[in-house]
């Protein structure tokens, strides 16, 4: 359950976004991570909905786009997007395979505000 320091990250940089540039109220939060980085959008929206509350981001709608899963595979020389991540390549199914995305940590991308 690491989403909830994740939200207050989150919120730790709203908070510090308002300083610098104020506005009322944010309106929506674009975050990006990988899919294996063991996030559950879930879980974070339910952390987001509790731990907002009274602040500027209370009610925001969080978006996300989720990384998806790439592997390198040195036997066929080039980057392939399998759906999961098994430790072989799908098209040939070598195991000399480089996770190269997927695990990226989690971002905010982009914030909509209002009250500028
Ligand atoms: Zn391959």
């Amino acid at each position: 359950m690491h989403e909830l320091s994740l939200v207050l990250s989150l919120l730790e940089i709203v908070e510090e976004q308002a300083s610098r540039a104020p506005f009322e109220k944010a309106d929506s939060l674009l975050l990006s991570f990988g899919r294996l980085s063991c996030i559950d959008p879930q879980a974070l929206q339910f952390a987001f909905s509790v731990q907002a509350r009274g602040t500027r981001a209370e009610g925001a709608v969080l978006r996300f786009d989720i990384r998806p899963v790439t592997i390198y595979c040195l036997h066929c020389e080039k980057e392939l997007s399998p759906p999961f991540f098994t430790g072989a390549c799908p098209a040939c199914g070598g195991v000399e395979v480089v996770l190269t995305g997927g695990t990226e940590e989690m971002k905010l991308i982009e914030m909509e505000v209002d009250g500028c």
